[in-house]
């Protein structure tokens, strides 16, 4: 049996329980594994009061020193990989090979930006003799950051990332139905020497957690990954309080595939990607766009390559697939097959929920859905695929910009012409070409229109964890 850890609150340097807590299912059984402890007002209030003195060590810490601990928690959770991934998997589903990428995945996020935080160069502005001008990037402040399920690890390692190299103390609220991820890296922390309330790590209320956290004045930046609508809630609050925010929200990935490409190897590389973690991803390529002329072969072994994918228990080495991470996923995804049927869409495969306890639901491919299925417009968020046959690039390109979201966006060709196209007019923070991947430690990520706004990762992902400050020295 694998080991999960006991989930505790990380409050000023110190694991605590509480007296209410949840329990913690195995989405691949619907039985208990753990609780989850649920913090209160108190909790909160201890967390926001420690986080401030947090802040005030951490930001007059070394660069060079923040670096070296980043980077023993990450070695940390590097040598604890199996243990993590185990935890991961009994919460989350997913295979465990997958589980051990995520925690590899995580731990570049800090080594990369550990060495971003040795590099937040400011600028002398060449002025006139007696006065410097001097621009400085300093830390924010305390950051309130909210992660969510699809990868309980991965995902709060790029908010604690950013805020730590960048010299701020941080909240983590991270997702209740997965919180061993988030354990795991304040674990890591604690051990790898981080001053005690540098980083904080709650559970509890969602709402009344950010509601009660973000309109506080040590609050500084609100960090946030999840759907677009809780996104756009919490913009609003930050707003009327005159927060930053940095929002990574949902997607609906359109894929365009060219005529010159061959349409079977395209559908397999698709198909594999599409399904990983269950297609619980914010980048799922979801709206395939073929063109007509490969689009039945494309279609055709999509369909095969899904349709033979093993889902299981994650921890069973020949599942390729597990179950979706919660209840409401497989709801959802029922509702949406059932609506594409019912507006005429193929269902080339799945489409229905797999026998057993756990929350499995068969992979899914529908094909020839018309514009007003509500799959077409609403981010599926999980193991479902839409294939749509076009006429030409321009088609294709329109129909992959008629929805509000834009986080990432993929291309299948071996033009160059319809390389750069695709690469310009693709509306999307992240376009890719002949490749599935949208994002890696040391590149900028993130989205426009309803995806989001502001960028994780790379040389950008710092600048929201910094102020600019500019200093106007009048010598003698
Ligand atoms: P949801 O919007 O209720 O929750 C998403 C995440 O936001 C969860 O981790 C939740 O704890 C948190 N959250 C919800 N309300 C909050 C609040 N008021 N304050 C602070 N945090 C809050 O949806 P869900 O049912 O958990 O997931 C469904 C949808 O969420 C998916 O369809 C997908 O669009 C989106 N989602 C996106 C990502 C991503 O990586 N962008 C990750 C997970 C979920």
């Amino acid at each position: 049996m694998a080991h999960y850890p006991d989930i505790q609150l990380h409050i000023d340097g110190a694991w605590r329980t509480t007296q209410d807590s949840l329990p913690i299912l195995n989405p691949a059984s619907a039985q208990e594994i753990g609780l989850l402890p649920v913090a209160s007002r108190a909790d909160l209030d201890d967390a926001l009061a420690a986080a401030a003195r947090g802040f005030r060590i951490w930001s007059q810490t070394a660069p060079a020193k923040r670096a070296e601990i980043m980077l023993r928690a990450a070695r940390l959770m590097r040598d604890r990989n199996e243990e993590i991934a185990q935890a991961i998997t009994l919460e989350h589903g997913k295979p465990l090979t997958e589980a051990r990428m995520e925690v590899i995945r995580g731990c570049e996020f800090f080594e990369w930006d550990a060495g971003e935080a040795v590099r937040t160069y400011g600028r002398v502005i060449p002025s006139a003799p007696g006065i410097k001008y001097i621009v400085l990037h300093r830390p924010i402040g305390m950051v309130a950051a909210f992660s969510p399920w699809n990868f309980p690890m991965s995902q709060p390692s790029r908010k604690v990332a950013g805020a730590l190299a960048a010299g701020c103390s941080i909240i983590l609220k991270a997702a209740e139905e997965t919180p061993a991820g988030a354990v795991h890296i304040a674990r890591a922390f604690h051990d790898a020497g981080l001053p005690a309330g540098v980083l904080n790590l709650v559970f509890g209320v969602p709402a009344d957690i950010s509601s009660h956290l973000i309109p506080q004045s040590q609050t500084r930046l609100v960090a946030f990954t999840g759907s677009t609508a809780v996104g756009k809630q919490l913009t609003e609050l930050a707003a009327r309080h005159m927060k930053p925010v940095l929002m990574e929200l949902g997607g609906h990935a359109p894929v365009v595939v060219c005529d010159d490409v061959d349409p079977v190897q395209a559908a397999i590389t698709s198909a594999t990607r599409k399904m990983r973690n269950a297609g619980q991803v914010c980048t799922s390529p979801t709206r395939f766009y073929v063109h007509e002329s490969i689009y039945k072969p494309f279609a055709q072994a999509f369909a095969e390559t899904a349709a033979a994918l093993h889902v299981g228990d994650g921890f069973d080495p020949s599942t390729q697939m597990g179950p979706l991470a919660n209840r409401r996923r497989p709801d959802a995804l029922e509702a949406l097959s059932e609506d594409a049927r019912a507006k005429g869409a193929r269902m080339l495969t799945g489409g229905h929920r797999m026998t057993g306890d756990g929350y499995f639901f068969a992979p899914t491919v529908i094909a020839e859905a018309p514009d007003d299925a509500r799959a077409m417009r609403e981010e599926p968020f999980g193991p479902f695929a839409i294939i749509n046959p076009v006429a030409s690039l321009d088609e294709a390109i329109e129909k992959a910009n008629a929805l509000p979201f834009g986080l990432a966006a993929y291309g299948f060709t071996h033009s160059a012409r319809n390389a750069d196209r695709l690469a310009e007019e693709l509306e999307a923070g992240n376009v890719s070409i002949n490749t599935l991947e949208a994002s890696v430690a040391e590149t900028p990520f993130g989205g426009v229109k309803d995806s989001g706004y502001g960028r994780e990762g790379g040389a950008e992902g710092l600048s929201h964890y910094t102020i600019v400050k500019t200093i106007s020295h009048l010598v003698g």
